[in-house]
């Protein structure tokens, strides 16, 4: 299955979010005796979910199934507010990973709402992220799939409309909403930028730098992970083959008839031994060649209640209860030199 090169985009894979989601379930695995309960996946990928499962955590789609009394955390996706409470109401625990740049296109919603406008949230309908933001203001929400674009959408009062957008879209789709938006209602309300995260931007970057040199870009990364499924319309957008993989063995040998260059890059909730296997099943004849736009320096602490909740833990051990972890006295200090890689090994040994 040899190609000539590989070009490996840079940055890719796990973002702050992710990072921060992944360590702080990996900690709620070492604390309690299990089952640790989730509430929906906690980052959308098949492998790191099934990584978790092995180590006894269950993954629910209802609050309710959960076990009264049992140690329960929210998905890094965010979680309807009735689900919150649900969760409050019926865990002995609840540690919420949802990523801060989804809790901050929550804060515009409520925000939008209570002063009185209609919000276009563009938007997959049933993705996770979705479904928890449009339940912060249902009454003011209009969601609009982005390919669909606006269609014939009608305010109450063209003059209050506002736009948000789920974090992990394509640029272009959200670009093409915001003109057609922008046009019908000249008064329109949205954030400074967009509210596409800089993971969900900084990669698709990566892929457009990639596709002039490209015969065909690989996406690692799961179905039902929106920026994976992004980066490979972005590629497709831009003109060139395209095609999400979960591993290695899913790449489709008629894929690669007459390719010399393949980019390769994976989505945010992809862990990178998935990309390397990659590499190793292209086996590049003329070597891999990083392609890197920019470096990533972000980084989310782990959610507040997991940290209140250890330093709890940590003075029954200072007086004499035994507590496991991931080794350090001074973790919660040290969280930032650790990687959700490190912790998938972890749970993996
Ligand atoms: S993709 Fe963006 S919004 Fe989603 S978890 Fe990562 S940083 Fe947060």
């Amino acid at each position: 299955m040899a190609v000539d090169r590989v070009l490996l985009a840079e940055p890719r894979g796990f973002c702050a979010g992710v990072e921060m989601a992944i360590k702080a379930l990996t900690w709620m695995t070492r604390i309690f005796p299990g089952p640790v309960y989730c509430y929906h996946e906690i980052v959308h990928n098949e492998w790191v979910v099934k990584a978790f499962e092995r180590v006894g955590v269950v993954f629910v789609d209802d609050v309710s199934s959960v076990p009264e009394g049992a140690p329960l955390m929210l998905s890094a996706h965010g979680s309807a507010p009735e689900v919150v409470e649900a969760a409050g109401n019926r865990a002995a625990v609840v540690i919420d990973a949802v990523c801060p740049l989804v809790t901050k296109v929550h804060h515009e919603v409520k925000n939008m709402s209570r002063k009185g406008y209609d919000i276009i949230y563009i938007g997959h309908e049933g993705h996770d992220e979705a479904v928890g933001t449009v339940a912060e203001a249902p009454e003011a929400i209009h969601l609009v799939e982005p390919e669909q674009g606006l269609g014939d959408y009608s305010p109450a009062d063209p003059d209050r409309v506002a736009l948000v957008a789920q974090t992990t879209l394509g640029l272009y789709e959200w670009e093409q909403v915001l003109e057609d938006a922008s046009s019908r209602f000249p008064a329109l309300k949205t954030a400074r930028k967009s509210d596409l995260c800089y993971a969900t931007t900084n990669r698709q970057a990566v892929v457009e730098q990639l596709v002039p040199e490209c015969d065909l870009i690989l996406v690692v990364g799961s179905h039902n992970s929106s920026n994976t499924q992004a980066l490979v319309r972005v590629a497709r957008e831009n003109g060139v083959a395209a095609h999400r993989i979960d591993s290695a063995d899913d790449i489709e040998a008629e894929w690669l008839e007459g390719v010399g260059v393949v980019g390769l890059t994976a989505g945010a909730s992809a862990p990178d031994h998935l990309v390397q296997a990659v590499i190793d099943r292209l086996d590049p004849e003329q070597g891999l060649e990083l392609w890197s736009s920019t470096q990533e320096e972000e980084y989310f602490p782990l959610p507040p209640q997991l940290r209140a909740f250890v330093q709890t833990l940590q003075t029954l051990v200072e007086a004499g209860v035994t507590a496991s972890g991931p080794g350090a006295d001074s973790w919660l200090e040290r969280d930032r030199e650790w990687t959700a890689t490190e912790a998938l090994d972890l749970i993996s040994t």
